[in-house]
């Protein structure tokens, strides 16, 4: 059996102490493709550097909603020019992520706004899908993936468990990827979430080092734990995990139009 982790940080200053030792350990586990998602210009950079190093592992390109200081439309900037120098340079950049919009902590809302679009055009340019990272921002998100439609879509990553958001998400033609908080115990229509996403538009990740599932919860999390988050979906929709790990990643290979 394989798994696909449609989303992980394996740049994050969590893996400095052993990455080179844990990514091969990932693989062998039966983990055989990673997506190193980035959420700055460093973080993105350090994911193409991954990516060009190790053939299973791809990356994306992005500033996150939480990661916009003064200079933010340069770091935007950047990230194109990110995309005109290594698209084609053997970096396996397969889509502009983690971008959108959290109005968890008090970040300007219109440079949240301004840079998602932004990057959604940044997207359309390249033919690329979005990775998006959305938090107590469902209707902004909503109206602003309405009104600039994304040609090759894209991933609600680490979809909050909001009936409205994943609907409207599906019917835009978007993926939904869950991630560890699905095995929490107190994890609120957990079961109801994980049989609302058709299996043709579901994805597993771990957002890994945060975010571990049970039984690891509160450990570092890394992507051998995606497993504990498909078997769980599993059980929930009452199907075998091997179904959750043949869909999901087939699912995570078109979105990313992995050949
Ligand atoms: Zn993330």
């Amino acid at each position: 059996m394989e798994l696909f982790d449609s989303h992980a940080h394996l740049d994050d200053e969590k893996f400095n102490i052993d990455r080179e030792e844990l990514i091969p350990e990932i693989y062998n586990s039966g983990i055989t493709k990673i997506l190193s998602c980035g959420y700055n210009i460093e973080g993105s950079l350090k994911a193409i550097e991954l990516s060009k190093k190790y053939e299973y592992i791809y990356s994306s390109v992005g500033i996150s909603p939480n990661d916009l200081y003064t200079n933010w439309e340069e770091d935007v900037d950047k990230v194109e020019k990110i995309l005109q120098k290594e698209l084609n340079n053997n970096s396996k950049i397969v889509a502009v992520g983690e971008i959108g919009l959290d109005y968890h902590y008090d970040t300007n809302k219109d440079w949240q706004k301004t840079a998602f679009v932004k990057q959604i055009e940044i997207a359309n340019r390249y033919n690329l899908p979005i990775i998006i990272h959305t938090r107590e921002a469902v209707t902004d998100t909503i109206s602003i993936l309405k009104e600039n439609p994304v040609n090759k879509k894209g991933i609600f990553h680490c979809c909050p468990f909001n009936r409205e958001l994943i609907k409207e998400g599906l019917k835009m033609g978007f993926y939904i990827s869950i991630a560890g908080p699905i095995t929490f115990k107190n994890s609120k229509n957990a079961e109801e979430i994980a049989n609302l996403v058709p299996l043709d538009r579901l994805l597993i990740e771990t957002d890994s080092p945060y975010l571990a599932p049970e039984p690891v919860r509160g450990t570092r999390n890394d992507s051998r734990n995606v497993k504990y988050t498909a078997q769980k979906i599993a059980d929930f929709r009452k199907i075998s995990l091997e179904e959750i790990a043949i869909a999901t990643y087939e699912n995570a290979k078109k979105i990313f139009n992995i050949i």
